[in-house]
């Protein structure tokens, strides 16, 4: 897989200008730096740099920082599915058949612990020894 490549400088710029300040998808005011972190402006390849090595200035969103979010979510999503489907149409995956199930946390034994009753009638030898102070 080619290395991943990013939006020049020069078309960050422009984008900041096409978007004036705004998140291109919810039109949040866009924040800059550690203030307003949700609001943070952010780039992002609208088709997927996985599928369009496309990083030309139409492919290239401004979004705040909480749809970048949401939309590098689907992003991999969509591209997990896409791999998947290569796999199976190359045949070197079956489809499922059933869901994997865990076979979870194995159960510490617990740790074996006499439970003694409360009250105990003394030991013969001491009952004994008691009886003949008395
Ligand atoms: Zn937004």
């Amino acid at each position: 897989m080619g290395k991943r490549k990013e939006f020049t400088l020069a078309t960050k710029r422009d984008a900041r200008k096409r978007a004036r300040g705004k998140c291109e998808n919810c039109g949040a005011t866009l924040t800059h730096g550690k203030v307003g972190f949700a609001r943070r402006e952010e780039h992002d390849h609208d088709n997927p740099d996985y599928f369009s090595k496309d990083n030309s200035l139409e492919n290239c969103v401004v979004l705040c920082r909480t749809c970048h979010v949401e939309k590098t979510r689907k992003d991999i999503a969509d591209i997990a599915k896409s791999k998947r489907r290569e796999e199976r149409d190359m045949g070197f995956r079956e489809p499922p058949k059933q869901t994997i199930q865990s076979r979870g946390f194995q159960k510490r034994k617990k740790r074996g612990r006499i439970e003694l009753p409360n009250e105990l009638p003394p030991p013969p030898l001491a009952r004994a020894s008691m009886e003949n102070a008395e």
